[in-house]
């Protein structure tokens, strides 16, 4: 369910979030004119209101608005000011390149990085690398490695 409150001011509908409203009494801003409305719902049903309370502080802002008479006017989630905070975006971490690695958990080599190219303009040696040729400075390194006893098959 999803309950809204239709401004008789402005014409906007302003959508109201199910989760937050199911059992809520408080005021709520029209996304377009900023009209204040009083609601009381109680188990998902608008009890009392909405009634417009000019000039009082809102409690919320609606989680998304349009303009049904008005094409495609609306206030998507997050619009400053007008519809409330969208906090959906992934964290900073996920938002960068990928990891390029070079070595896998057992420290054998691996292809996850650019790499040079190996067999002409057009070539392909998807399970061929001659990587004490194409890569020795990783050559090198797993050399090292296997000196050290690092690499693992388990
Ligand atoms: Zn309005």
């Amino acid at each position: 369910m999803c309950d809204i409150i239709w401004c008789k001011k402005c014409d906007t509908v302003n959508y109201l979030d199910p989760y937050c409203f199911w059992n809520w009494e408080g005021k709520i801003k029209c996304a377009e004119c900023g009209e204040v409305y009083y609601i009381h719902m109680i188990m998902g049903h608008m009890y009392k209101g909405p009634e417009p309370r000019p000039g009082e502080q809102p409690d919320i802002l609606p989680l998304y608005a349009d303009k049904p008479y008005d094409g495609y006017t609306n206030f998507p989630p997050g619009t400053e000011g007008k519809t409330r905070p969208y906090n959906c975006t992934p964290r900073h971490i996920y938002l960068g390149r990928a990891d390029q690695r070079k070595f896998s958990i057992r420290n054998r080599p691996m292809r996850a990085w650019p790499q040079p190219p190996s067999a002409g303009i057009a070539g392909s040696q998807g399970f061929y690398w001659d990587i004490k040729k194409l890569s020795p400075e990783v050559w090198e390194e797993y050399q090292e490695k296997i000196k050290r006893g690092e690499v693992r098959d388990w």
